[in-house]
């Protein structure tokens, strides 16, 4: 479905962005790679797939290092034809500690690495016609969670803008969704459990649990390959009126 077309996905060295490079490969598309993990497994993971891949190592919390990799896209592959801003981090603390430098990251690569990508990727789209821009948000995105103001901010956030370039978009081939998982066992909701169980001194397993009885009624993990599947759905012919919603995948999280 996705022959001849190509997909840069940022933070895809892991979890959720490779789970989606992963599901957009095995559609066919050629692969652009970006973040900071094992990027040779990664890579090797979406070349065993049979198509051609790409890596980029800009930090998405620098604007010119975006605009590098935005060209280098095009000059690698022609142009991107799927977007999926992915790459994401997390800072958990009350507002009255809230570290001023943490905020500022977390917003820059949570938020703003989507609005350099969109606006460096759309004029070539505009001239194909055809695009497909996914904003990998979060529940965070339509509802709160104690602790987490930049997360929450910057994923209500990055809801509002997936509507704006919908609208903006909205008479073309180019579609502009978010998806928005609840709890996917990815390094990072790991690094939330480990410290749950340090914090309150039970078993990984004991935090795993708590977690999920929290929030997710479903008490299991969405995976990035059913968020890849999502994907690869919204690039599909028939999510061709699918334009700028928020779509969440978590177990029932935000039904109650
Ligand atoms: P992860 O930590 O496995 O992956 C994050 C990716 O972003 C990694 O490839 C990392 O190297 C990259 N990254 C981090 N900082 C970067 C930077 N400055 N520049 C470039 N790349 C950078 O986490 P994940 O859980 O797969 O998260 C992916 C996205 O999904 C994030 O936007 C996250 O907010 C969102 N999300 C995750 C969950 C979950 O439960 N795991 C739930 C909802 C939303």
């Amino acid at each position: 479905m996705l022959n001849g077309k190509t997909a840069l996905v940022t933070g895809s060295t892991s979890g959720i962005g490779l789970g989606i490079a992963r599901s957009l490969a095995r559609q066919g598309a050629r692969i652009v790679l970006n973040g900071f993990g094992d990027v040779e497994a990664a890579r090797a993971e979406v070349a065993a797939l049979g198509v051609e891949v790409d890596y980029h190592g800009a930090d998405m919390s620098k604007p010119a290092e975006i605009a590098d990799m935005m060209a280098f896209a095009a000059a690698r592959f022609g142009r991107v034809d799927v977007l999926v801003n992915n790459a994401g981090i997390q800072h958990v603390a009350p507002i009255e500690e809230f570290d001023p430098a943490r905020w500022d990251a977390v917003i820059a690569i949570n938020l703003s690495s989507a609005f350099h990508t969109t606006r460096l990727a759309i004029p070539a789209m505009r001239q194909a016609d055809w695009g497909r821009i996914i904003n990998i948000a979060s529940t965070h995105g339509l509802v709160a969670s104690p602790f987490k103001s930049a997360y929450v901010a910057a994923k209500h956030a990055i809801v509002g803008l997936t509507k704006v370039v919908a609208l903006e978009t909205a008479t073309t081939g180019i579609t502009c969704n978010a998806i928005c998982p609840g709890w996917v066992l990815t390094p990072l909701v790991a690094r939330q459990i480990e410290a749950r169980s340090h914090d309150e001194g039970i078993s990984v397993q004991q935090a795993e649990r708590e977690l999920l009885e929290e929030k997710q009624p479903s008490l299991a993990f969405t995976t990035p390959q059913e968020l890849g599947e999502l994907a690869v759905f919204l690039c599909g012919p028939a999510s061709k009126n699918v334009r700028g919603v928020a779509w969440n995948v978590d177990g029932g999280w935000v039904a109650r």
